[in-house]
């Protein structure tokens, strides 16, 4: 007979966007709740994150009259997925983050940025990014907001197990409040009765070296993860204690913007993201020699860096720098990035074959300039820039682990299935503590847009249960 200490409606575990979301729906539907976070800090990678979000049919793309449609997000999730996804996620993810961008300008008050990106898999511009390029944007208006509400979000509180009813149902939680991370004998143990449901929105596990492992012993310690230091296992593990259907666990996202000289996510990874593989080439010095369309999705650009088998090098002129002119400042004097007056100059210094860089700068521009078609299937006539303006830059590049597309199973009311494809009674979870929305491979600036979608339907649907109060 377990002894509980409180009752709430709805718990949460998980203080990121999805946890958040959640959160908010939950409280506006009526529901009492509480959420819990392990760490002394709030908002999990989401804090940390570029603040970046996707949408077709979004209001910046209306504005400026940019063609596009759920169905061709859709298509495009898809492929980068490898068709893994489970098209019935994709689906609401594509149909509702227009209206979850809204959500997020309307009800947060969060702001964007006037400016639309195309990344690596979109067939269109369709991203946003939030005016301070930062994901604490929406942690920030979020926490203001609940506490407005008189919603606690309660740190150093780690979700140790789920707890069940007689009929397997989740009726609450245990958890160690003032908790050390990573001390798990730290805090004292307490349970929470959740009256309505307990939502899941505990992140992804990119820095649990020992879980990630157990699904790719190659990740090993020393490949490094752009995550927080709290994007560990714990909280998908008590699920899958449950017989919570384990998705695509080892599919584990590695990011090709990387930058070899710094640690972690860092401002190298926004030059490369933002500049240099949206305006820039990226070629491999041994040969000078470009090695991928460099828009194609992640997981595409990582195995072309893995096949050359060491440090690829990202190149962009000045025009293609000036998107990412404060991350280029940092990184320039950091040392990240290296600018040559002349393309020779940089060829010599990252010691390529003589000539080969200048001959593929040359050609890579002719094609533009003619609308001739790419070897290697970059559609140049969609907004390819050329390489003329210098000073060049040069970034070294190397995957990072980024992402970890798997998780618990869940179905479009956000319910977490079981080991038989059956709805785990009152337990919920969104954001990328679930699996099967991404497959093979997230495209860039889907997580934010899935957290925030997928948190809301959690939220909306624990609190739509029929409170089970203690006596
Ligand atoms: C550097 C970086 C940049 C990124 N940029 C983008 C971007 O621009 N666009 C985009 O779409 N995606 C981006 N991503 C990915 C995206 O940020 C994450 O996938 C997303 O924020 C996950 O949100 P979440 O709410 O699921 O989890 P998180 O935001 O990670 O929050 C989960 C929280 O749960 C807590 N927690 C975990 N286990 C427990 C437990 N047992 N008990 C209590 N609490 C627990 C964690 O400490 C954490 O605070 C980026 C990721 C990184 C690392």
């Amino acid at each position: 007979m377990i002894k509980w200490d409180e009752q709430k409606d709805v718990v949460i575990i998980g203080s990121g966007l999805s946890g958040l979301s959640a959160a908010i729906e939950a409280n506006q539907a009526g529901a009492s709740v509480v959420v819990f976070e392990k760490m002394k800090v709030t908002g999990g990678n989401t804090r940390i994150s570029d603040g970046g979000v996707a949408a077709s049919n979004n209001y910046l793309q209306k504005k400026r009259g940019i063609e596009d449609s759920p169905v061709l997000f859709y298509e495009d999730m898809m492929r980068a997925g490898l068709g893994l996804n489970h098209p019935e996620l994709v689906k609401v993810v594509a149909e509702q983050a227009s209206e979850a961008i809204d959500w997020t300008r309307d009800t947060l008050g969060v702001k964007y940025l006037d400016r639309l990106d195309r990344f690596g898999g979109h067939s269109v511009a369709r991203c946003l990014t939030t005016r301070r390029h930062s994901g604490a944007d929406f942690i920030k208006a979020q926490s203001t907001l609940l506490k407005q509400k008189g919603v606690e979000i309660r740190t150093r509180c780690l979700l140790t197990r789920l707890q069940t009813d007689s009929q397997g149902g989740v009726n609450g939680v245990q958890i160690r409040s003032d908790y050390i991370f990573p001390d798990n004998n730290s805090g004292i143990v307490r349970n929470i009765h959740a009256n309505r449901a307990v939502i899941l929105a505990t992140g992804g596990f990119g820095n649990d070296i020992q879980f990630r492992m157990i699904q790719n012993p190659g990740l090993d310690v020393s490949v490094s993860s752009t995550n927080h230091r709290g994007a560990t296992a714990e909280g998908l593990i008590a699920a899958l204690e449950l017989k919570a259907a384990p998705v695509h666990l080892s599919w584990i996202q590695l990011g090709p913007w990387g930058c070899a000289d710094e640690k972690g996510f860092g401002r190298g990874a926004s030059f490369a993201s933002y500049s240099v593989y949206q305006a820039g080439i990226l070629v491999d010095p041994a040969t000078g020699h470009r090695i991928i369309n460099e828009w194609a999705d992640r997981r595409r650009r990582c195995e072309a860096i893995f096949k050359a088998g060491h440090i690829c090098v990202g190149i962009v002129d000045a025009d293609g720098a000036e998107v990412a002119a404060e991350s280029l400042k940092h990184c320039l004097k950091q040392g990240y990035v290296k600018p040559f007056s002349t393309l020779t100059e940089l060829a010599s210094a990252f010691e390529m074959p003589d000539g080969q860089l200048e001959m593929t700068v040359k050609n890579y521009n002719h094609r533009i300039g003619k609308g001739e078609s790419d070897p290697l299937g970059k559609p140049l006539i969609q907004g390819a820039k050329l390489l003329v303006q210098p000073p060049f830059y040069a970034i070294r590049l190397w995957p990072k682990i980024h992402y970890t597309s798997g998780g618990v199973g869940i179905n479009s009311k956000a319910q977490v299935i079981d080991l038989n494809n059956r709805p785990i009674p009152y337990l919920f979870a969104a954001g990328e503590a679930c699996g099967g929305i991404h497959g093979a491979s997230r495209l860039g600036n889907c997580s934010l847009t899935e957290c925030i979608v997928f948190g809301r339907i959690a939220g909306q649907q624990a609190a739509a249960i029929n409170p089970r109060h203690l006596d």
